[in-house]
């Protein structure tokens, strides 16, 4: 291989996404961390409007609206994850190895009658505490 390659620039959320906020000086952290009461609160109202938009255009579309809202919402949630320090991949992870474990060992899924995939018995829910732990969370219980 030479050694001119170049890599090809990451296309995954969390790099894009912290590519954002070091270039508009925007908060990025490296370990899960409590943040100020009112910077939780912008982060939340940032992520609340683009859920409020992703509605407004689920049912009506069109497409492209509708993909661009999905998009803002993934994108402000890894940024929300990255002003609190937490590695969102990881607890993705989490959800979705906790997800699989609705399927039953011998392949099946019980249902409701909308459709929606139940817990099975064999459903282990996430442990996201673990994950954030794993990540150098120590939560501070004294307040
Ligand atoms: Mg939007």
């Amino acid at each position: 291989m030479a050694a001119t390659t170049v890599a090809p620039m990451s296309s995954s959320p969390a790099d894009l996404v912290r590519e954002f906020h070091l270039a508009f000086g925007l908060d990025a952290r490296s370990t899960p961390t409590e943040i100020s009461p009112d910077l939780a609160a912008h982060r939340g109202e940032l992520l609340a409007e683009e859920a409020a938009e992703v509605a407004e255009v689920s049912v009506r579309g069109p497409l492209d609206r509708l993909a661009h809202e999905l998009a803002d919402v993934v994108y402000v949630a890894y940024g929300t994850a990255l002003v609190h320090g937490i590695d969102l991949d990881a607890v993705l992870a989490e959800i979705h190895r906790s997800n699989m474990t609705k399927i039953g060992p011998d392949g099946s899924v019980s249902r409701r009658a909308d459709g929606k995939v139940l817990k099975g018995e064999h459903y282990e829910a996430p442990d996201v505490m673990e994950v954030l732990r794993r990540q150098g969370w120590a939560p501070d219980r004294t307040g």
